[in-house]
């Protein structure tokens, strides 16, 4: 278990909760949630919210690449975990030796996995109009070939939604046809008498905006861990969901800096008054941006501290003169509450000119990760 040492993230097991028995209300109950829990979880630690999701009762993962599908099997997730990228074909034994479920890319890649001479559990990708991922939809040939593999045993197929987040008419129609597309695909396979397989398409945004699909699972990420990518967003969602995630420092020293004088790397700041300035013991390397350099604020005692100068590989600056009695040791909080004062992931994200999916999926490895 880690410790609230130098800068920490402590998780909300209630609030996942939460966030798990909403998006589960919003979508027909047969469909199950099948979470993403790729990139550390989103940077919130990848066997700590899978565990606790599994207490929920969730079985199946999403993960992005094999070696995260192996660290979850270690961890004791006996479900469906499905890769949802590509995987190399030198890792194919882990496939099978851990049992995991790997997307066919493309119907060129069901060869190479048909070739591979081993049983190996699949998810068919259908591309339906997003062009990253899956064999392109209207190749209807190709895509009933991969059930030639005698390799393969399929046990789904999805697509994914590309605008399914935006609000705009034209947005609207693509998702549509996307979702059009995909049920097209899906009967032209039955009409060859091939079904009885798991089907998904929606992401967040997709159970969100797109509720009433009724498939076998779906693929929540971001909201799982109670954010939307933006503000906008969050304002426009009528969804209660809750922050998963606090992310927290502590105050290493605090000084005086004099009228005239500069502080940080590049001396960008510059005091136009005495000033109280703390270091905090957080920076770039923990997944601060540098984009943040003299925007915003982190909390201390309950007040908003503006953040000065550069962010460091290690460290951060604040100006803590309208904050009393700041000393070494004190909590900060960069996302979170502090008695009446709170900083959503969000607004966060804004002060760093991207959204929280980007953010909170680099933080970085040094941060302790904790059930509060
Ligand atoms: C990451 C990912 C998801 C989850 O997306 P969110 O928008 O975070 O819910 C779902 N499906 C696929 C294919 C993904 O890559």
């Amino acid at each position: 278990m880690g410790e609230k040492n130098r800068a920490w993230i402590e998780l909300s097991r209630e609030n996942l909760a939460y966030n798990v028995e909403r998006l589960q209300s919003l979508i027909p109950k047969e469909c199950r949630l099948m979470p993403a829990v790729k990139a550390d979880a989103y940077g919130h630690g990848m066997v700590l919210i899978a565990g606790m999701l599994a207490n929920l009762g969730i079985e199946d993962f999403c993960v992005a690449c094999a070696d995260e599908g192996i660290k979850l099997r270690q961890a004791g997730i006996t479900g469906q975990i499905l890769v949802l990228g590509y995987t190399y074909p030198r890792q194919f034994d882990k496939l099978v030796d851990y049992d995991l479920t790997q997307t066919v890319v493309d119907s060129h890649y069901a060869q190479e996995l048909q070739r591979f001479g081993k049983e190996i559990k699949v998810h068919v990708g259908i591309d339906t109009g997003m062009h990253r991922l899956g064999e392109r939809c209207e190749k209807t040939e190709a895509i009933r070939g991969i059930w030639d593999c005698d390799h393969l045993r399929i046990t789904g197929i999805f697509s994914h939604l590309c605008v399914a987040d935006s609000p705009d008419e034209k947005d609207r129609v693509y998702t549509l046809e996307q979702i059009h597309k995909f049920e097209q695909t899906i009967e032209e396979l039955r009409k060859s008498g091939i079904e009885g397989f798991s089907r998904h398409l929606q992401g967040s945004y997709g159970i969100l905006n797109y509720p009433w699909l009724a498939y076998e699972h779906c693929r929540p990420g971001i909201a799982l861990y109670g954010l939307l990518s933006n503000e906008e967003d969050k304002h426009r969602c009528s969804v209660d969901l809750r922050p998963v995630m606090e992310l927290k420092t502590r105050v290493q020293s605090v000084r005086t800096v004099y009228a005239g004088e500069g502080a940080g790397y590049g001396l960008d700041f510059q005091a136009k008054k005495d000033s109280c300035i703390a270091a905090l013991s957080i920076g770039y390397a923990d997944g601060i941006p540098r984009e943040l350099s003299g925007r915003g604020h982190v909390l201390i005692g309950g007040k908003k501290a503006p953040i000065i100068g550069r962010i460091c590989m290690d460290q951060m600056l604040v100006d803590v003169s309208a904050i009393p009695k700041v000393k070494a040791g004190d909590e900060a909080v960069l996302i979170g509450g502090q008695r009446a004062e709170q900083i959503t992931g969000e607004q966060f994200a804004g002060w760093c000119n991207t959204i929280t999916n980007e953010l909170f999926s680099r933080l970085g490895s040094r941060l302790e990760r904790m059930e509060k």
